[in-house]
């Protein structure tokens, strides 16, 4: 897919109040920190659409971007700040809980994981929750410039072997890099490819 024009529509704190439901729509989500912003400007090919995070957990809005006129592109608040208040933390909860479950055009949601690190409780429970409610999902491992190609890979196997032990059937994953645009065709081609469906 050729990105022709990605421009930012609004930033909502409600469900109800995001734009009308008539595209398909594709939310990412991760971490604090994970690559979210960079990945979103990799894709969309716009250097400063998703802001990169100067005081991470801090924004809890979901904001919407519209793509070539035609899909969705949502950038959510990320999860897993230390530092965030138990407050914050149980709104940021009660929003992202209602966004999945009621947002009727969320056609997949993609779930950024840090390619350095080994799988983190924090990323398996929240794809676990995805999978429990049947919400589709794909993984997105991000920064893998950051180490050797075998260490990405090694990282990305002990997800999926992990998750097997529960699932009978895996997500599809993506390796990328916002720093070597890598990954950037095969994102936006599975987007293509389910809008086309
Ligand atoms: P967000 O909080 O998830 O939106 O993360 P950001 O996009 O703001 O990125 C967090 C930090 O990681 C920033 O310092 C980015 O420059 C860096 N970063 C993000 N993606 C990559 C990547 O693919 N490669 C490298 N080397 N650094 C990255």
């Amino acid at each position: 897919m050729t990105i022709q024009d990605a421009k930012f529509l609004m930033s909502n704190s409600r469900v109800e109040e995001c734009p009308a439901p008539t595209l398909p729509e594709y939310a990412f989500i991760g971490r604090s920190n994970v690559g979210k912003s960079s990945l979103i400007n990799m894709l969309t090919n716009h250097k400063g659409l998703a802001k990169t995070s100067s005081s991470p957990g801090k924004t809890q809005l979901i904001n919407h971007f519209l793509i070539n006129g035609n899909w969705y592109l949502v950038d959510l608040p990320g999860y897993g700040y230390a530092k965030i208040s138990k407050d914050a933390r149980a709104k940021w909860a009660r929003m992202i809980n209602f966004y999945l479950r009621r947002r009727e055009n969320l056609t997949c949601v993609f779930v950024l994981i840090d390619s350095r690190h080994q799988p983190q409780a924090v990323d398996l429970e929240f794809m676990e929750q995805l999978g429990s409610e049947g919400i589709p999902f794909v993984m997105v491992f991000t920064k893998a410039d950051k180490q050797s190609g075998s260490r990405t890979s090694q990282h990305v196997v002990q997800y999926l072997e992990t998750m097997s032990k529960s699932w009978d059937e895996l997500p599809r994953h993506f390796v990328t890099s916002a720093e070597e645009k890598t990954g950037r065709d095969e994102v936006l081609d599975f987007i293509a490819e389910i809008n086309q469906q």
